[in-house]
Parts: structure tokens; C-alpha cells; sequence
């Protein structure tokens, strides 16, 4: 299997996984837009086979509708917010198996960007639409901070060498706020220089590994001291948890 990303809109992608058989099929992850995954279909000539959702914010669904026109496939999707096109509602703990493409995934529901979120894991790599973002993690516009921190623990303890394949290109302003939280991490600053030259030569920064997200990614760092003390300072007092770490740091890039 191949993974490549569709760019849509200006910063969103659009993963295509594509089967390495004798005839073409491939499975599309959160098709926000449907232009360009119709294009890639033509120029590919492969056949859609699935469609995979983690959450119902327009920017990932609002292509399904158009593209079925075209190609009819099952879409899966998060079963707390199935809503009418999701045709395989998935929860937690649940086997996607893609027959044509002779993989499987295991299905993570994570809340706190979406109540429903789901992401989509087999070893080796994750799709996990907004949850976590290059060096950053997506706004908590309906969970808890709680329920967020609790949704990145369960990424932060999957295999470091997992391929963290996320919906958007934000790894370079998050790589900004990372640093202003920890302006001492080498990481960081060599990341961000990474970073910069694969978008100056027009490549996207994702997928990042678990590995890089661990030791540049503020939103995935409550244990590192120079974190905890970014967070009592903002909060006046040292934090009592994890979860009130990561949600002082969380609060912070949301004031900015
Ligand atoms: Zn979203
Ligand atoms: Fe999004």
C-alpha cells in the first residue's frame, strides 16, 4: 500500500491509501472537497473503494456527497455522528478491515476536538483527522480538556515509530508556538528548520513520527519540566495533573 496526500482547500489533506494490486483501488481518508478527489480518481484511474471519516466538520465530510455521485463506496465513520452519509458507523475498539486493499485498522475513538472523533490505527501508522496536528493538536470545541488529554495519552502510548498521517499543514505555526512554550528545545529548533525547507521546496511536513511529536509537540509534553513550568506560570500555581497541564498550554495557544 501507498499513502499520498490530496491537498485540499488551503491547508487540509486528504490521504489516499492506494493497493498495490493488479487493479488500482484506493480508500480516501476525510474528503473534505470533492474536486480534487475526483481528479486524482481520473488521473489514476483507481477505484474507490472506501471512504474514511474521523469526524463530521465540513472540512472533512463536505466532499462525500459528490464523490458517491460518482463513485459509490461505503463511507465509515465515527458512530457518535454518523448523521446520513456514514453508511458503517464504527466505535471504539471496532476492526476495519479493507478487503481490497488487504489491510486492517483498529478504530480509537478520541473526544475533545469532536465529542465523536475517531481515528484509525494499524501498526506503522495513524490517520487521526484533528486530534493531533504537527507539533500541534486541534481545538477542543466540544470535549473537555480532560477528555482531550486523555484522547492524546492514548496516541502518546502507541509505538514511537508509528507515522502520524494528520488532516491538515499546521506543523509550521505550531513549530512557533512550540518554541515560544519551550524556547530551550533543541528539537524544536531543529524541526522547525526541517520544516521550513520541505515547504520552501513545496512538500508537505506530514507525516510526522510519534518519535518527533514526542519531543517537540508542547500538546503531548506535560512531563517535560520546561512544559510544567510554562504551565504554572500561566496558571499561577503548579499544576495538580497531567490533564491540567496540558489544558493550561491548550488554553494559552487559544488566547493568542
Ligand atoms: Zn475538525
Ligand atoms: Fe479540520
Amino acid at each position: 500500500m501507498r499513502i499520498e496526500p490530496i491537498p485540499a482547500f488551503e491547508d487540509n489533506y486528504i490521504w489516499a491509501l492506494r493497493g498495490m494490486g493488479p487493479v488500482g483501488r484506493v480508500a480516501v481518508v476525510d474528503p473534505g472537497e470533492a474536486a480534487p478527489v475526483l481528479r486524482f480518481l481520473e488521473q489514476t484511474r483507481d477505484r474507490l473503494c472506501a471512504i474514511l471519516v474521523t469526524h463530521r466538520h465540513g472540512d472533512h465530510v463536505g466532499g462525500i456527497a459528490e464523490i458517491l455521485a460518482h463513485h459509490p463506496a461505503p463511507v465509515y465513520g465515527p458512530a457518535l455522528e454518523a448523521g446520513d452519509v456514514i453508511t458503517h458507523p464504527l466505535r471504539d475498539g471496532d476492526r476495519l478491515t479493507l478487503q481490497a486493499l488487504g489491510i486492517d485498522f483498529e478504530v480509537l475513538h478520541l473526544p475533545g476536538h469532536t465529542l465523536g472523533h475517531v481515528a484509525y490505527y494499524r501498526k506503522g501508522l495513524l490517520f487521526c483527522g484533528d486530534v493531533l496536528f504537527g507539533a500541534g493538536c486541534g481545538r477542543v470545541f466540544e470535549g473537555t480538556l480532560e477528555q482531550m488529554h486523555a484522547s492524546l495519552a492514548r496516541i502518546a502510548a502507541l509505538p514511537a515509530a508509528t507515522h502520524i498521517y494528520c488532516a491538515h499543514e499546521y506543523t509550521q505555526s505550531c513549530l512557533g508556538f512550540a518554541r515560544t512554550v519551550e524556547p530551550d528545545n533543541p528539537a524544536i529548533a531543529a524541526r522547525a528548520a526541517r520544516v521550513a525547507s520541505l515547504r520552501l521546496a513545496g512538500q508537505p511536513s506530514v507525516p510526522s513520527t510519534l518519535a518527533d511529536e514526542l519531543v517537540t509537540n508542547p500538546f503531548l509534553r506535560w512531563n517535560a519540566p520546561a512544559v510544567i513550568a510554562a504551565a504554572t506560570a500561566r496558571l499561577g500555581h503548579p499544576p495538580a495533573s497531567d490533564a491540567e497541564t496540558f489544558g493550561a498550554i491548550r488554553v494559552w495557544r487559544d488566547s493568542l
